[in-house]
């Protein structure tokens, strides 16, 4: 085995997991870090669409900030229902139950987050890049990959919730 370099990825979604986990991502321009194996300070390193490595950034981290179905997941999803102006009529045993109305909240939720995730990631550096899942609309690879990332993070946080 032994050692081996954290490779580019590895070192970002780290750094942005520690910083989902202090819930510091609305200050995360703050942060000091290794730019130079930053992903999102330079996508250019990795031959990926820059707006998949932010995607998937961002997908790793909210499962640290909200890891389970608990209360606090349900606030924030009845939050966002409020927000757009949806009947806020979700409760923790519907969520658990895995409602259709639950679940579909739920997902309303993920796609918030990563929304405001990729608004975050814009202000993180001088060369962090803007995007929104806007810039998936048109792109069938753009849409599937956030379709998948979607349903991954549902999938983990309904899972670690065990039953
Ligand atoms: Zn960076």
């Amino acid at each position: 085995m032994g050692s081996r370099a954290e490779t580019p990825r590895e070192f970002t979604i780290r750094h942005f997991q520690e910083i989902a986990r202090a819930n510091r991502f609305a200050e995360n321009a703050t942060i000091p870090h290794d730019t130079a194996r930053c992903l999102v300070c330079h996508p250019e390193q990795e031959d990926m669409d820059p707006f998949m490595i932010y995607v998937d950034v961002i997908a790793r981290c909210i499962p640290v900030r909200r890891p389970q179905v608990d209360a606090e997941l349900v606030a924030a999803i009845r939050e966002d229902l409020q927000w757009s102006g949806e009947p806020v009529d979700i409760s923790l045993d519907d969520l658990r139950a895995q409602k259709p109305s639950a679940l579909k909240a739920f997902r309303l939720w993920v796609r918030n987050a990563l929304e405001t995730g990729l608004e975050l990631l814009s202000v993180h550096s001088p060369s962090s890049l803007t995007f929104s899942l806007d810039d998936a609309e048109g792109h069938g690879r753009r849409l599937s990959f956030v379709e998948g990332k979607i349903r991954e993070i549902m999938d983990q946080i309904m899972a670690a919730s065990g039953s």
